[in-house]
């Protein structure tokens, strides 16, 4: 039987006044319902925001080794239900069970960082121009915040934005996406039981329009951080600008690798296929385009065919190296794209099918699909696919190569693989992405680092996580003292 879940709002598990729920389906079975969610209006918003606004001035108030205190507990009981985690999230989502314990690990390093950054909110230290003076910047948290979060990192994602949201003294209302809402749950079972105050975090389910709309319109919102599409985040940025309200979106890529002449092709089809193929896909960091250079091409090409056939795809507990789609609307965009990538004349190398037979049978998989022959201007070469489709484009040199890396509308992360390092220090210098690599695939990313993206990938307002988290949620003070 699906478990109900609720809503948390000032410290207690509620039902929406809607009366109304939706349900959550494992994508490796969709005959099974994972759980029924508050499907939830503008009323419990508001109830939400009443309630992180009436905890902002206790919450802020303490002193930040206090605060840290409760993050270092709310990271050790979800360290001590990693397992069942773990498992929610592959029910939920679909990613294997190994990127699944790896997603809750970052959720449970992340909360013990914040912890202990806590401690270092302060300011700086300025010489005074006058005598008998002091000049100085204090930190200050912004008020209360709304963050929204997409369904593919459905724990890390509302860890990276809680965790540094209350470390500062803020207080929060999470929307999170209704894919997979339950481990963003467990995150609140934990604050929860780590004695976090009422009110302090709070936790409402639910549709964009009904849900994150109302919650980023809310007067007594001071701070909006999103991470989503490109198309929902604009219009998220819009609408909070509005209000002069501080925003932060971070959105999607179409990510590139660059593989040169003088890399070792089997460590560039590994860089490339991990990056490609890895959480089918579905990361706005993976490598869903590599640009080879003519030289390597057709045995670059090659291997990757023989990689990508290698990959075993199956449902996420078992553990294989690729789980199904979250959705069969994902399913089908992706499937969409295989039919687009044909119909403009580039080469389907291998795979691109929907998967339906015995264990597929029930699920959203589709097999990992090679194109070669891919000019960069087709849609497949420019479009976010977020499945397991990887575009390959022939480059004339590195000019061309690096060209045809940046001729795209997004700019998160990119790589090069190469044993030239002038052609590594060009390429770090001139790629037009918030994350870039030399010989490493283009996904995964430290939480101790800033992450966010160039041109459309990103508002460029702030980035997340590291020091970045801290910058975004709180204001700067600038303090003059005459005595
Ligand atoms: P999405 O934009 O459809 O939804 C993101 C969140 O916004 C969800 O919670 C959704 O319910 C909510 N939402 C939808 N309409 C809204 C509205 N009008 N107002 C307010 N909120 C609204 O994205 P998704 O399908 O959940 O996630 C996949 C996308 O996220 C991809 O484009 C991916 O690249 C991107 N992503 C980016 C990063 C990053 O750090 N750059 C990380 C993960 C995912």
């Amino acid at each position: 039987m699906p478990t109900d879940h609720r809503n948390y709002v000032n410290g207690e598990w509620v039902d929406s006044e809607s009366g109304d729920v939706f349900e959550v389906r494992n994508p490796a079975n969709a005959d099974e319902v994972v759980g029924r969610f508050q499907d939830s209006t503008p009323a419990d918003v508001e109830a939400a925001v009443d309630a992180a606004v009436e905890a902002q001035s206790d919450w802020g108030g303490l002193p930040g080794p206090e605060r840290g205190r409760i993050l270092r507990r709310t990271s050790a009981v979800l360290e001590e239900r990693k397992e069942e985690a773990t498992e929610t999230l592959v029910r939920e989502e679909g990613k294997t069970r190994s990127e699944a314990a790896g997603e809750v690990q970052r959720a449970v390093d992340i909360f013990a960082y914040y912890a202990q950054k806590a401690r270092d909110v302060g300011g700086v230290v300025k010489s005074p121009s006058g005598q008998n003076s002091g000049l100085s910047t204090r930190r200050e948290p912004l008020g209360t915040v709304g963050l929204i979060t997409p369904w593919n990192y459905p724990i890390a994602i509302p860890a990276w934005k809680l965790a540094p949201a209350l470390a500062t003294g803020n207080t929060a209302v999470l929307k999170p996406a209704s894919a997979a809402p339950t481990v963003a749950e467990i995150l609140f079972e934990c604050l929860d039981e780590a004695g976090l105050p009422d009110g302090a975090a709070n936790m409402v389910t639910g549709s964009g329009s009904r849900v994150g709309t109302p919650l980023i319109e809310h007067d007594a919102i001071d701070g909006v951080s999103f991470t989503g599409s490109t198309g929902v985040g604009t219009q998220v940025a819009r609408t909070a600008a509005t209000d002069l309200k501080r925003v932060q979106c971070e959105m999607g890529g179409k990510n590139p690798t660059v593989v040169m002449p003088s890399a070792d092709v089997d460590e560039a089809v590994d860089v490339v296929g991990t990056g490609a193929f890895g959480t089918t896909g579905q990361s706005c960091t993976a490598a869903s385009r590599a640009i080879v250079h003519e030289d390597v091409y057709d045995e670059f090409v090659d291997a990757m065919v023989e990689y990508a056939e290698s990959i075993e795809v199956g449902p996420g507990l078992e553990d294989p190296d690729v789980g199904p789609h979250v959705s069969e609307s994902e399913l089908e965009s992706t499937l969409e794209y295989v039919d687009v990538g044909q119909s403009e004349g580039a080469t389907l190398e291998t795979g691109g099918a929907e998967l339906t037979e015995g264990v597929y049978a029930d699920g959203y998989y589709v097999e990992p699909a090679v194109f070669s022959d891919v000019d960069p201007d087709m849609r497949i070469a420019q479009e976010e696919i977020f499945g397991p489709v990887l575009s390959i484009v022939r480059a004339s040199d590195f000019e061309d190569a690096l060209r045809t890396a940046n001729d795209v509308e997004y700019g998160l992360s990119a790589s090069i693989v190469t044993q030239d390092v002038t052609e590594a220090e060009q390429f770090l210098d001139r790629i037009e992405a918030g994350v870039a690599k030399v010989n490493e695939k283009t996904t995964g990313l430290e939480l101790h680092v800033p992450f966010g993206g160039y041109k459309d990938s990103s508002t460029n307002t702030y980035r997340e996580q590291g020091d970045a988290g801290i910058d975004f949620f709180t204001a700067t003070k600038t303090v003059y003292r005459n005595y």
